[in-house]
Formats: structure tokens, sequence, C-alpha cells
């Protein structure tokens, strides 16, 4: 930040103009700040501060945290109110405005996919580019490179974000290829010719700034062989870079997936990210747990994550109800439900449904409210939403837009199983520090301290709670008051400002 800055000189200017006023001249430099937030509850997870705190931004950062009072161009006062980092999301699949409207009053400032990615890269969140709410960016997905390797289709993002606004019809089509794939994209093995154009767009678009690989491996189970599974963490070791995998899922919690992607890890030296955890390891969670400790304690470079729902969501048609579902996820027709109606099924509604309406959209409950508990109680776990793609609110989709006041309303108020320190770590800090090793951009989020980027959310810890449900998902969170995303209020006194948008695509090297 710098006083003379272009940018502020012109308050520079009327500090000098009203010099003779005392009140002025009492604080003449304190006049160049952009905003102050007066008297919160400020918490930063790294260096454990939880104290009343007045915080000074100017120009996108954090530039002084002062227990006396200080001054700026706007003052919000946060008195009652916490100021944290701004949340950082790991695990989103809705780089779309409407998406990106209820993930900012959820406390989201950096809303990133990870898991699926988008190849290329710098395609990927074209819906939403021109207007970014947040800070957005993507891994190089390993799906959208072999969509293009094996049907010559090039869509950055499986689910959304073509270089064109693909519309609705477009994106339901594109989205659905996510699950009922084209047999040859994600069940036909790659020759050898297919696996060395594969690892060379790798390599692009981690030279492009791909924040590591996105390996959705499970939806491309029958497709990718070890050899090929391999290849993708020997570039990323290569890289230095983490894999983001959704592992091979077993029958009922089968731990050969992560097993698998372990021994893939330690043999080439890769750093991996378990995505969902719980809803992987069901009934196993604790033992996934467990290795996933063993596997660090050997010096795997592992981390994982989990979000605070206990339902999956699919079409009716898709893949993973083509093969023996009852098994895998080890419920019965009565535990799915057809989403616009919020109806349970029976045999004979199921086969039914199945053939007369493929589009339809089913929620499947199948994760014990134990076994996310169990996940998200482990130190280390980072948050995330999984939060599917919003782009019109007529749909049914999963209510995944109030994943962090979920957290914060329900685990650490009502429940009390989470203190709000350790919490926020989970949703702030943690995943900056998955992400800064290789992205040095993220050494400066996560974090409230001078020269940190001032992405910041500031909430109520009294009435936070999460609103959407699966029969209703289309609810803004409470109690996210204020949200700063580099040193710009999106949100102000619980709404969005109409055309703030600040955000920025961010990618290993910096940001743009
Ligand atoms: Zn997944």
């Amino acid at each position: 930040m710098s006083f003379q800055s272009g940018r502020f000189a012109p308050f520079a200017l009327l500090a000098a103009l009203l010099a003779t006023s005392p009140v002025i001249a009492e604080q003449p430099a304190d006049a160049a700040y952009d905003l102050v937030l007066h008297g919160g509850r400020v918490i930063d997870p790294e260096s454990g501060l939880d104290a009343t705190r007045d915080v000074a931004v100017a120009d996108g950062r954090i530039i002084a945290i002062a227990a006396g009072p200080l001054h700026g161009a706007i003052e919000i006062d946060a008195s009652g109110l916490v100021v944290a980092p701004g949340f950082i999301d790991l695990h989103t699949h809705s780089p779309t405005l409407l998406g990106q409207d209820y993930q900012v009053r959820d406390g989201v400032t950096t809303a990133l996919e990870l898991e699926a990615g988008a190849y290329p890269v710098r395609e990927y969140g074209a819906l939403i580019e021109d207007a970014p709410r947040m800070h957005f960016g993507s891994s190089v997905g390993y799906g959208s490179v072999r969509l293009e390797v094996k049907l010559g289709i090039r869509q950055a993002h499986l689910a959304v974000g073509s270089p064109r606004p693909i519309g609705w019809r477009g994106y339901w089509t594109a989205f659905r290829s996510l699950f009922t794939v084209p047999d040859e994209v994600f069940r036909e093995l790659a020759t050898p010719a297919e696996r060395e154009r594969i690892r060379a767009m790798l390599h692009e678009g981690l030279d492009d700034g791909g924040l590591g690989i996105g390996f959705p491996l499970d939806y491309m189970s029958e497709a990718v062989d070890e050899d090929e599974a391999r290849q993708v963490f020997a570039v990323a070791s290569e890289r230095g870079v983490p894999v983001f995998i959704h592992l091979r899922r077993g029958v009922n919690g089968d731990p050969a997936g992560l097993r698998e992607a372990l021994s893939l890890a330690r043999e080439t030296g890769a750093s991996v990210h378990v995505c969902h955890l719980q809803h992987n390891a069901m009934r196993n969670t604790e033992l996934f747990l467990q290795e996933i400790r063993d596997a660090r304690a050997r010096g795997v470079d592992v981390t994982t994550e989990v979000l605070p729902y206990n339902a999956g969501s699919a079409l009716i048609s898709s893949a993973v109800f083509g093969r023996n579902w009852q098994e895998v996820f080890d419920i019965t027709y009565g535990d799915v439900e057809w989403a616009s109606t919020g109806e349970r099924f029976d045999e004979a509604m199921w086969n039914e449904y199945r053939e007369d309406h493929p589009d339809g959209q089913v929620i499947h409950h199948y994760v014990k409210e134990e076994w996310t508990r169990r996940a998200l109680l482990e130190p280390g776990v980072i948050v995330v939403s999984d939060l599917l793609p919003m782009h019109d609110e007529t749909s049914k989709v999963a209510p995944h837009n109030g994943a962090f006041t979920k957290i914060l309303g329900r685990y650490v108020r009502e429940q009390g199983v989470l203190d709000l320190q350790t919490a926020l770590a989970k949703m702030t800090l943690l995943p900056a520090r998955r992400l800064e090793g290789f992205a040095p951009l993220f050494a400066r989020k996560g974090r409230v301290q001078v020269g940190a980027d001032a992405d910041l959310t500031v909430f109520d810890p009294q009435t936070v709670i999460d609103r959407a449900t699966y029969g209703d998902p289309f609810q803004a969170a409470d109690g996210i008051v204020h949200v700063i995303v580099g040193g710009e209020i999106v949100v102000r006194d619980g709404a969005l400002r109409d055309g703030v948008a600040p955000g920025r695509r961010l990618l290993t090297d910096g940001a743009e």
C-alpha cells in the first residue's frame, strides 16, 4: 500500500485541504485508509489472535490492526460481530453468477474448482469472469482433458464454463455428461499415443497456472487403469502440485480406492488431497482417517476435506445408478428422494421414473451424520461445499450454498462440538496452506494479518446459520453481515451490493 499511489491521491489531497480542521489534523495519515472495520472480534487462526480490534484496509490489503481507533474513508461498526478471514472453498462446481451470489452470502471470498477442474484452465469461469463476486480458479481438469483427447470436444469445465454462456439447455446437457458420459471418454482405455497427449496437456494446463490436477477418477474408473493413474501422480510430483482426487468408489466404503491413491502418492512423491472423505469412506470413516494419519506419518503429503451434508445428488439416469447402487451405497429405494417433490421411491416408482424422466434429479441419502461429524472433528480436515452448478432458481439441486454457515451455526453454536477458532481454521487457513506451497498468493489469504489480502468475512456468531435445504436450496444464509473481497465491500448489512465484482482469477503464479 502507498498513500502516494495514484489511487489514493484524492484522499491525500482531501486531507491536505482540510488540514486546518482539528479533527483531520489529529489523524492526517489515517484518512488515507480505504476502509476500517471498527471494534469487531478479530479472529486470526494462524496467530491465534482473538480480540477486539480495528482493521484498516487500503489498496486491497490489510494495512493496520489496532486496539485503538483507526479511521478511513468508509467506516463500518463491527462491534458484536466476528471479523474472520474470508472463507476459501476448495471444492465448488458452480462458477456461475447465481452460485457466486449465494456463496458470497455464505461468507466465501475464494471459490475454487479443484476436484473436477477445467481445461483449458483460463477458460474456466467464462460465465462469471466479467463480474466475479469473489476470487475463482481451477485445477487442470482430467475429465476435460480426456474428453478432448477421446472425442475432440473442448469443454473447459464439464458442467459449466464453456467459452460462451451455453444456456440452460446446453448447461444441463453438459452437466449430464459428467455423470452419463460418452463411453469413449470415461469407459475406454487410453492408447499409448493418447496417454502421451494427456501427459502433455496436463503439463500445458499447469504451465497455464492450473491449481494442481483435478482427478475425478471415480467417474472414469473403468477407463483409467493404474498406469494411467500413475502418470497423473507422476506429472503432479514433477510439477510440485497436488492431485485432487475423487477416489474410486468401492462397495460400502471399501478402502481400496484410498489405498491406491496413497500408494501412488508415496511411490511418485506427489501430494494428494482426498475429496469429500466421508462420502467415500462411509462406515469406514474412522479407518480412512487412520490410514491418512499413518500415511502422513510416513511422509506422504496428504490432506482431506468434509462437506456438512449427508446425501449425494445425481440424475436418475446417471451411470452411478446403472450399477449395483444399493450395494455400493448400502441403501434401498426408500433412501432415495425425487428432488422436485421430495417423494421417496419404491421399486415400481424407481423403474418407471428412470424410464420416463431420465433428466430428473434424485437425492440419495446414504451418509450418516456420525460419519460427517467424525470427519469434521478430525484435526486438519478442511471444510468445503461441493456446490453443484446453480443456474436457475427453478432447478432442484442441493443446499450446499450454506455449507460454511452450517458449520458455524449448527456445529459451533448449536451443538458446541467445534470451537470457533478451529472451525474458522478449517475454512480459511488450512485451505490456504494446502495451496500456498505451489501458488504463493495463498500465503496472503486465509489470515487477518497486516499485509494479508483484504478478503474478510464479518458475521454475527449469535445468528449465523444456513437456510438452504434439499427441498428448497435457494435460501441465502443468515448472519453473514459484511463480506469484503480484495478490499471491496460485496455484501453490506447482509445484502449484495449491485455491480460490485472485485474477484480475480487465481493462478499458481498470481492473480489476473
Ligand atoms: Zn466428487
